[in-house]
């Protein structure tokens, strides 16, 4: 593990040095406040830093409060040095952000037993993080495709819809539904059914640009939200997207599985309502599974469509899962 000794006492950081090296520590040096601050504000930081409360520039304590405000992550354990033994000054320099304290000339043993449980703290701190990771992940994406999941596919698309009204730009969302897939599940079961969907999206996201989200919306239908695209652009990514998946059959063990996508595509009409986008694109991916599947259908101009998704027929017929 690296420690950052902030010193600017040649002595003081000489003997520290050799402590730390002893214990098996990684040693970075400051030798004033300033250097310190620099080396703090580095991605790559040592997660424990030992500072001097008196240095020129930046004091140990102005250290601490930087540090705080920055609340940056990984968590930064602090150790402030301090020739100072009044309980004032202790609050003072705990109060400043500081985790622990160690009185100059400080004892080696106390020292190592102090150092020691901050770098359990920083290890603590750090599997904390990754179980965080680990279920903001869970929570976010769909477990099977690895797309995102319904909720967060559409925070995406309330996000790019706020950007795209505040930078003036264009955006289209893209509804994918695998063609007939319910008969792919009842010939070969469900889990080469869930194979040629992993395949298919990973097909889906090659075909699409880095910049392009997509994520399951139902069973095999999925939503991508392509910022900066015009219904021209969303019509040619959607069709990239297409052939992707047509191009050639999907391999799932000794079977060959020809799975194609329809795709209605919309692009957004400047409503303040994301859910608008979303019913359009479903209306047009409609009309691309009743020409004949396999295809790319775009939503009309939201201002020229006297249809709109109040007469989706879907929504008065019900839906047919099957025929899908
Ligand atoms: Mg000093």
């Amino acid at each position: 593990m690296k420690v950052l000794i902030a010193d600017d006492n040649a002595m003081s950081r000489l003997t520290l040095r050799a402590q730390l090296k002893k214990w098996g520590y990684e040693v970075v040096e400051a030798i004033d406040g300033d250097a310190a601050w620099s080396i703090l504000s580095m991605p790559d930081t040592p997660r424990l830093a030992i500072l001097d409360w008196m240095m020129p520039g930046l004091d140990g304590p102005e250290l601490c409060r930087r540090v705080r405000a920055q609340g940056q992550e990984p968590y930064l354990y602090l150790i402030l040095l301090t020739g100072r033994e009044g309980r004032d000054d202790v609050v003072a320099g705990l109060d400043a952000g500081a985790d622990d304290y160690v009185t100059k000339p400080f004892d080696a043993q106390e020292l190592r037993v102090r150092v020691r449980a901050g770098e359990r703290i920083c290890g603590l701190q750090e599997e904390l993080v990754s179980a965080r990771e680990s279920l903001r992940y869970e929570a976010t994406h769909d477990h099977l495709t690895g797309a995102w999941n319904r909720a967060a596919i559409l925070d995406a698309l309330e996000r790019e819809r706020a950007r795209a009204a505040r930078a003036s730009s264009q955006l289209s969302v893209a509804m994918i539904d695998f063609d007939h897939f319910k008969r792919i599940n009842d010939m070969y079961g469900h889990v080469v059914g869930d194979a040629v969907l992993k395949e298919g999206i990973g097909r889906i996201r090659a075909a699409l640009r880095s910049r392009d989200m997509v994520g399951r919306y139902g069973g095999e239908e999925f939503l991508a939200v392509l910022p900066g695209c015009d219904a021209e652009g969303a019509s040619s990514v959607c069709e990239r997207v297409r052939g992707a998946v047509a191009a050639e059959p999907i391999r799932v063990g000794d079977y060959r599985i020809h799975a194609t996508v329809s795709i209605g595509a919309a692009a957004w009409s400047g409503l303040p309502d994301a859910s608008e986008i979303v019913d359009r694109a479903d209306a047009a991916l409609y009309r691309a599974k009743h020409g004949g599947r396999d295809r790319v259908e775009l939503a009309p101009n939201a201002a020229n469509d006297r249809h709109g998704p109040l007469h989706d027929p879907r929504r008065v017929t019900g839906t047919d899962d099957g025929g899908r």
